[in-house]
């Protein structure tokens, strides 16, 4: 007779560092215990984490355009480009607005825009150049797989020639938004023009090789298949033991936050709270090769993202400053928070808040 094994076995390998198969993972988000599969979680994050620190960043989302020519049917944020709401800001207004991180002690920025379809290679490079000639010591964390492809469209130039000319300009880093979910079912259903699953991990892979910093990114709650999310993961999975084999330069953490329907062409329900817990703690335990799993209080609310601390997250996410995508679909928690803000809520969860860079080095450690 086959042992069929049971779930308390497979959180039990996941807390010694085992991995889980795809069918393992479908089976333990449907039938293990809420309350046992977040004290894995748990205890797999106290492996990780053993001093009880909780990390955060002092960073500035810079939203240097709305342009965007993608139409996501979740998105509330952009303009079509003959729209008199659209913009792209000048270089000296995204510099000042750097400089005021600066004066809060920064030290990274998020360049986040839209697929323009006007804007060539030299636009971002010339950008980028000029923030690293005026502030060097911000860290640039720019654009998204989506908007990079664009570029490559536009030169039709390969992508890694392109990341290659985006990195001598001073980008930093790859982040890894527009990952939503990671396979074609649903993301054709609602973002069609956005890329497939394929084109998102070869951006990051490709960013990986390159030698640029890159997170992983997950958004939950389309109405997709569960069978979506466990492909997600084991995708990015995937990926992560490919690029630490390669060079040791893999994604430097993992976040995921539930659809925020409000203002948006597709309507629906948001996830609830315990259904964020629960992908939440289910992600620390199938992305065995990821060292941080952050929380996100910009879409989930304080509160919450500080319960996340319980459920295997090790990172509170970062200030943000400004923050206009997710707010603009309705997350209801407030765009920015101060440093103080963040660790009082670390604190108040029991742990020791930490600065951090953009590449999860510990820049100041706090009582
Ligand atoms: S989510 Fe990004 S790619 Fe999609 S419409 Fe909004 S700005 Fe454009």
């Amino acid at each position: 007779m086959p042992t069929i094994t049971s779930t308390r076995e497979l959180l039990d390998r996941a807390i010694a560092g085992g991995r889980l198969s795809f069918e393992e993972g479908m089976r333990l988000y449907q039938e293990a215990d809420q309350e046992e599969l977040i004290a894995a979680a748990d205890a797999i994050r106290q492996r990780r984490r053993p001093d009880g620190v909780v990390t955060y960043l002092v960073d500035r989302n810079i939203n240097y355009s709305n342009i965007c020519i993608i139409d996501c049917g979740f998105c509330a944020f952009y303009r079509k480009p003959a729209s008199p709401e659209a913009y792209l800001l000048t270089h000296e207004e995204i510099g000042r607005k750097v400089e005021e991180l600066q004066a809060w002690g920064g030290s990274r920025v998020l360049l986040q825009g839209g697929v323009n379809p006007y804007l060539k290679l030299d636009y971002y490079t010339g950008l980028l150049r000029y923030l690293k000639e005026h502030y060097p010591d911000i860290a640039l964390d720019a654009f998204s797989p989506v908007e990079v492809w664009n570029i490559a469209r536009i030169e039709k130039r390969p992508l890694a020639e392109v990341l290659h000319a985006l990195h001598e300009a001073g980008m930093d880093g790859l982040p890894g938004g527009g990952a939503e979910i990671l396979d074609n079912r649903t993301r054709n259903r609602i973002a069609p023009h956005k890329g497939t699953w394929e084109s998102w991990i070869e951006a990051e892979r490709l960013a990986q090789r390159e030698g640029m910093t890159t997170s992983a990114t997950m958004v939950f709650g389309f109405g997709e298949e569960l069978e979506e999310r466990v492909l997600s993961l084991t995708r990015l999975r995937d990926l992560q033991d490919e690029s630490l084999a390669y060079n040791g330069n893999g994604f430097t953490s993992f976040i995921c936050w539930s659809y925020q329907p409000d203002n948006t062409a597709m309507g629906g329900d948001r996830a609830s709270g315990d259904e964020y817990l629960r992908m939440v703690a289910f992600a620390r335990l199938m992305l065995d090769n990821f060292t941080n799993i952050s929380a996100s209080w910009p879409s989930q609310g304080p509160a919450l993202a500080g319960r996340a601390l319980h459920a295997g997250a090790n990172d509170f996410g970062s200030t943000m400053m400004e923050e206009n995508v997710v707010s603009a679909a309705g997350a209801d928690v407030g765009t920015c928070m101060t440093v103080e803000q963040i660790q009082e809520n670390i604190r108040a969860e029991g742990f020791r808040p930490a600065k951090r860079d953009s590449d999860y080095h510990i820049l100041e450690l706090f009582d």
